[in-house]
């Protein structure tokens, strides 16, 4: 339990560190860069998980399964994804007692493996498209690792498709970036900004990497979930081919997309407050805890009568929520608990509480303190719990807004990125020397580029000469 969090403004990755820890959401492993994903946080995994399974079948997909080994001969087919991979591989050698014949890789990502196996699917224009998903864990190797953002082992789900034309697979490209848009925003609450990313920051292999890409609190980017337009490039590197309508030979075009237990950093980040987590209500393990209060046996008796009540009554509901009885806590103790765990609602319950028919309500997003009485427990808690979700969304947009600029010149580009942070929007000429410029005297990297072609209607920041494109900037995780 904290004894008081390092504040927000004065050390952001301290606070993070503390309240990933005392929240209660995950720790360091035993092995060096992995993570221990404790029950608060894993339980926000497991409505990201189904929230996106929901829309994954919603879109015609389903699941399946490969394996994580991958014979490394595969990986050195596609010569840039295996450029892009090799310094993050961790590769098996040794198996069973005895050196293996050929060593191999634990997945980074399963587009080799995949492709490689879906040359034996694939024959003809009636077998596409193929529509798969699967749930894993990923490994690539980490120097510095940070829990959620950044470790050697990660959950994520990764999707694979395969269709006849590039027509189709560049609308699953954008199906998907929306259905990310859509849980980041409507789920967890982050609101995003969706793009493409600049040559120098693709996913290797990919024609066109579209990410979402969210803000937080201390104003640093990050990205928060990609989708991928491989174009024919894996296809042609593992021998794909399929006889199309017109009766000749063609290889598929290819999609692949990807969304990670990073987002629960990424909720940490974007709605955190000094006091700790501010959970969405569509993700919390718990949406309502209820505090007895009582100075003895007496009163104990009946405030836990009237708190079982509401408790069955929010249940009754659909709603999480759990009676904190510990006796060997105080009150107060409590509230900063439940506080600090991001829980959206706490209602008190005291003997004149029970006495009046009523609770106490206060919302973790304000901080208010409403009386309600017992019936409006039971008719308006699924209705504060909306309106919670949607007051966390409107925060984390207002904030977004207030920290996105515009820059019509470098100097104010480059001193905005380094003094102030946040989102920089300006005119980019598309020239990758502009863009390392940028990022050599920053450290900050194009976040989006807009997803439909328009005229920047100015110069480049950068160098003056003509603008081809708006690009946003940001230092990002
Ligand atoms: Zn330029």
């Amino acid at each position: 339990m904290a004894k008081g969090l390092p504040k927000q403004e004065e050390d952001f990755p301290a606070w993070y560190q503390a309240v990933v820890r005392d929240a209660g959401m995950a720790e360091n492993g035993l092995a060096r860069g992995t993570m221990v994903i404790k029950p608060h946080g894993y339980a926000i995994w497991e409505f990201v998980q189904r929230a996106l399974d929901d829309r994954f079948k919603a879109t015609g997909h389903e699941n399946l399964y490969f394996p994580m080994f991958i014979p490394q001969h595969l990986l050195e087919k596609e010569a840039e994804h295996v450029e892009g991979f090799a310094p993050e591989l961790a590769v098996v050698t040794i198996g069973g007692g005895e050196v293996l014949e050929e060593p191999l890789v634990i997945r980074p990502t399963s587009e080799t493996v995949i492709w490689n196996t879906y040359a034996n699917w694939i024959q003809s224009y009636r077998d596409l498209p193929l529509l798969y998903n699967q749930w894993c864990n990923v490994v690539r190797w980490e120097k510095r690792s940070r829990l959620f953002l950044r470790t050697t082992e990660f959950l994520w789900q990764e999707g694979h498709t395969a269709h006849a034309t590039s027509d189709e697979a560049w609308e699953e490209t954008l199906r998907m970036l929306e259905v990310y848009r859509e849980v980041a925003e409507d789920v967890l609450a982050i609101p995003v900004l969706k793009g493409r990313k600049s040559a120098s920051e693709r996913f290797p292999g990919a024609v066109e990497t579209l990410p979402i890409e969210g803000l937080m609190r201390d104003r640093k980017a990050l990205q928060c979930g990609t989708s991928h337009f491989l174009g024919q490039n894996f296809a042609t590197a593992y021998d794909v081919t399929f006889l199309n309508e017109a009766g000749e030979q063609d290889h598929p075009w290819a999609t692949s997309w990807g969304f990670s237990t990073r987002m629960i950093g990424a909720t940490i980040m974007a709605h955190g407050d000094d006091k700790g987590l501010r959970l969405p209500p569509a993700v919390a393990p718990v949406q309502v805890v209820i505090i007895p209060i009582y100075r003895n046996d007496d009163e104990r008796g009946a405030v836990l009568v009237a708190a079982d009540k509401a408790k069955a009554a929010l249940a009754g509901n659909g709603i999480r929520v759990r009676i904190d009885d510990r006796d060997q806590h105080r009150p107060g103790f409590k509230f900063s608990e439940w506080e600090l765990k991001g829980v959206p609602i706490r209602l008190e319950i005291g003997p004149r509480d029970v006495e009046a028919d009523q609770v106490i309500a206060v919302d973790r997003l304000t901080g208010e303190k409403k009386t309600l009485t017992s019936g409006q427990v039971t008719s308006q808690m699924v209705g504060i719990l909306d309106g919670l979700q949607k007051g966390l969304f409107a925060d984390a947009l207002a904030f977004r807004t207030a920290n996105t600029h515009e820059a019509g010149d470098f100097d104010t580009l480059r001193s905005g990125l380094i003094d102030e942070g946040g989102f920089w929007t300006g005119s980019w000429c598309g020239d990758e020397a502009c863009e390392q410029k940028v990022s050599g005297e920053t450290s900050a990297t194009i976040r989006v580029l807009p997803l439909e072609p328009e005229d920047p209607g100015a110069p480049c920041a950068v160098c003056g000469k003509a603008g081809t494109e708006r690009a946003t900037w940001a230092k990002a995780y």
